[in-house]
């Protein structure tokens, strides 16, 4: 159908089946598949009963996990689709996490030079990040999302049922990028988060709020969906958080996105208040927030010569220079800082004395 290729729908749920009657009817009978990984197929059933079975919808599962978001699952995603008969009319349902929606996005955009794919995001970080924006991909030779395209799914369908299953780290590493989101765009949204009684999620509430972080992205997205310029904003935390979340990886000692996006956040505050002229006050309050949270990430002084070489690397960064997303005040981001690497140091060594 390839029907929007610019405009996603976002369609915010609790009865997903419902939604989706509306969208298979698009399609001829036998031309709608569904991508899934093992994790996420246990827990279809509970949300959508015997829906796929009764209208002998057929899915290729793939292995859980980020080893998954490989080039041979992109692979196992096409013979599944050519075996049974997919053609340029055909819908690809993605069902899991951020891994899942990356791969399987990324999948249906190449096939037959791309065919309508649907993401139902299972992770609170896929809802309200990954599955949204028109980028897809895979790792490809040990580096992340080395290969991919942009391309935007038809419709996304958000269902806060899913999240009762996530675990705490994976729901907190969704909650710093909805952090992330009040914090570039929306007080009002930060404020909403402050007041989530983490211990005891309301999920029928949390749909709402979800809502209103998705909004932000999207704001972003729509403006500039190729990131040239203000979608930028959406890196606050990520530069220094990257690097956290790469030098976590390369000791053996990983750490969700998440959790080093909300450390990133609490050093690119500091670098808010050094260089955009952030209020102090603000920035020590919501540095405790985030490491009441979030706990700290050790840090040796050892470190910072490695961390500084990533950065430098990111490949969001376009010279030598480092390039930095900071705030101005609380909503407001100011995009294309670039900060001298006596100021990052600084930054480090702020956030290692932090306890
Ligand atoms: P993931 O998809 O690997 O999910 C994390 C874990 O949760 C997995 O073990 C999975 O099996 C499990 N899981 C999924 N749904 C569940 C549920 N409802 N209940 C219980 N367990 C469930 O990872 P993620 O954290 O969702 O996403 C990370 C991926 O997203 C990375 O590959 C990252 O690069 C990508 N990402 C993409 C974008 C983008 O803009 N495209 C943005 C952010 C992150």
């Amino acid at each position: 159908m390839r029907n929007s290729k610019i405009y996603t729908k976002i369609i915010y749920s609790n009865a997903p089946q419902t939604e989706l009657d509306e969208w298979i009817g698009n399609y001829g009978k036998g031309k709608v598949f569904i991508a899934t990984e093992e994790n996420v197929n246990q827990l279809l059933h509970p949300v959508f009963g015997d829906y796929f079975d009764n209208q002998n919808i057929r899915k290729v599962i793939l292995p859980s996990g980020e080893n998954s978001k490989s080039m041979e699952s992109v692979v196992k995603v096409w013979e599944f689709l050519s075996r049974n008969g997919a053609d340029r009319k055909s819908l690809l349902i993605n069902i899991g996490g951020g891994m899942l929606t990356d791969l399987g996005g990324f999948a249906a955009s190449t096939f037959k030079r791309g065919i309508d794919f649907i993401n139902i995001p299972t992770t609170l970080l896929s809802q309200v990040d990954a599955s949204v924006g028109g980028k897809t991909g895979i790792n490809f030779n040990g580096l992340k999302n080395e290969i991919g395209v942009f391309e935007n799914p038809v419709a996304v369908i958000i269902n806060t049922e899913f999240l009762r299953t996530v675990n705490r780290e994976n729901f907190l590493s969704g909650f710093a990028e909805m952090i992330k989101h009040g914090l570039i765009r929306s007080t009002d949204h930060l404020e909403e988060l402050k007041s989530l009684d983490l211990d005891n999620v309301d999920y029928n509430n949390l749909l709402q709020i979800i809502q209103n972080s998705v909004n932000v992205k999207e704001y972003f997205v729509v403006n500039d969906p190729t990131e040239k310029n203000i979608r930028k904003g959406l890196n606050f935390g990520h530069t220094i958080g990257h690097a956290f979340e790469s030098l976590a990886m390369e000791q053996n000692r990983p750490v969700h996105h998440g959790f080093a996006v909300a450390w990133g956040m609490i050093a690119e505050i500091y670098l808010s208040v050094k260089q955009c002229g952030f209020n102090e006050e603000e920035s020590d309050e919501l540095t405790r927030w985030l490491l009441d949270i979030y706990g700290k990430f050790p840090l040796e002084e050892n470190d910072f010569g490695q961390l500084l070489e990533l950065m430098a690397h990111d490949k969001k960064n376009e010279s030598d220079k480092i390039y930095f997303s900071l705030l101005s005040e609380p909503g407001k981001v100011k995009i294309n800082q670039i900060c001298e690497k006596e100021l990052i140091v600084e930054a480090l060594n702020y956030f290692k004395a932090l306890n």
